[in-house]
């Protein structure tokens, strides 16, 4: 997940724009659970999109030549690859010898972009909009930093360095007192310590921008923590977990993985409730969500779909129109477009398409999984959607 990190990200944003020498940015959908790309489909998708951008150049030599060698580079790249994650994410301008790639586990609209700088917005938007978790991990003499997001974890390395407690040698003749002086120095210490490493988290929480936090470590050490970490980070913290502090980042993704799952559960649920509210309430002049696969394809053909909303495994066949991209779930009569009278195509997966239009006009996609959540918007359609 270099991409979601704040370095790699901002080198990408300040990489330099050279007259004539644009940067070829690809977003492609890759995920091999989709039957269409299990046949190779992407490769067929990324052709597409890079012959749109090839007519767009083609008038100027140099440009058409640049922009080939760095399409050439992309093909050879997608030509050789597994796929593993959803969205396969490059940046690359050849004649500058600048070459950046990533599959990612989320998905994004497929896009291309030829432009001076790499095109990073659809990366921001995504850590705008996933949930992130910070997780410090603690004993009395060292704390570590993970973040977490997408289902991944990633420490950050030496995001808290603060050396641990020197065990001097106190200089004395009476043992016992120096054994209390030490005992105290040790107890001030520990609170040093401890407000030390909350200080250090508050510049982490803003810097990996995670709005929530997950403590972990021995119990009276979390707690005494907690306890002395400011309001605005106590209240961050969603769970205190055990854990050993030499603990692997996977054994920390292991513990915390019902924590999130349930959080997101939550929210789902939470999210449906007021789909539905807000649906049963909308009136003919107000309308402000939609349920049921027919008023959400109009809403979506029109542009007017702010979060799409659908249980998940719900698919559907379909049509949709090449030309002017309008999407239905049954076709006319004339089984012609009835927006530019075009010829329809049948897909396989409507509800997949409908997504790819809302994320492509800057919408949001909520699939659900909660049991709870599901078993509601099934009696309701299966799909809804919140309306601009
Ligand atoms: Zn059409």
């Amino acid at each position: 997940m270099k991409i979601f990190e704040p370095q790699t990200l901002q080198a990408l944003k300040e990489h330099c724009a050279r007259d004539g020498s644009p940067v070829l940015s690809v977003y492609l959908n890759i995920d091999p659970t989709l039957p269409v790309n299990a046949r190779g489909g992407y490769k067929t998708m990324l052709g597409n999109m890079l012959e749109k951008i090839e007519r767009s150049v083609e008038k100027d030599d140099q440009l058409m030549k640049h922009f080939s060698e760095d399409a050439e580079w992309v093909k050879s790249r997608i030509d050789v690859l597994i796929p593993r994650g959803k969205t396969y994410v490059a940046f690359c301008d050849v004649s500058e010898d600048f070459y950046f790639e990533e599959e990612i586990p989320i998905r994004l609209p497929n896009a291309i972009f030829y432009e001076d700088t790499p095109y990073v917005r659809p990366i921001m938007e995504a850590m705008d909009e996933y949930e992130r978790y910070g997780v410090v991990l603690l004993d009395r003499e060292k704390a570590r930093f993970f973040v977490v997001m997408f289902g991944q974890i990633e420490e950050i390395e030496d995001a808290i360095n603060i050396p641990p407690v020197r065990h001097r040698k106190t200089a004395g003749t009476d043992h016992m007192r120096s054994q209390m002086v030490f005992q105290r120095r040790s107890e001030t210490w520990n609170t040093w310590f401890l407000k030390e490493i909350g200080e250090r988290l508050r510049d982490l929480v803003t810097e990996y921008n995670t709005p929530h936090l997950i403590l972990m470590g021995p119990h009276e050490v979390t707690s005494e923590f907690y306890r002395l970490l400011p309001k605005a980070l106590q209240e961050k913290v969603i769970d205190r977990l055990r854990m050993a502090v030499k603990a692997k980042a996977q054994e920390v993704l292991e513990a915390i993985a019902p924590v999130i799952e349930c959080r997101e559960r939550f929210i789902e649920d939470q999210t449906v409730e007021d789909l539905v509210t807000a649906a049963q309430k909308s009136g003919e002049t107000m309308e402000k969500a939609l349920l049921g696969l027919n008023p959400v394809l109009s809403a979506i053909n029109q542009g007017r779909v702010y979060m799409l909303v659908y249980s998940s495994g719900f698919t559907t066949n379909g049509y949709y129109c090449p030309k002017c991209e309008v999407i239905l779930d049954h076709v006319p009569e004339n089984e012609l477009c009835p927006y530019c009278s075009s010829s329809l195509e049948r897909t396989e997966d409507l509800v997949w398409l409908a997504s790819e239009k809302v994320l492509a006009s800057g919408g949001k996609v909520e699939e659900v999984k909660s049991e709870q959540a599901k078993v509601k918007l099934d009696v309701n359609g299966h799909i809804g959607a919140f309306l601009r």
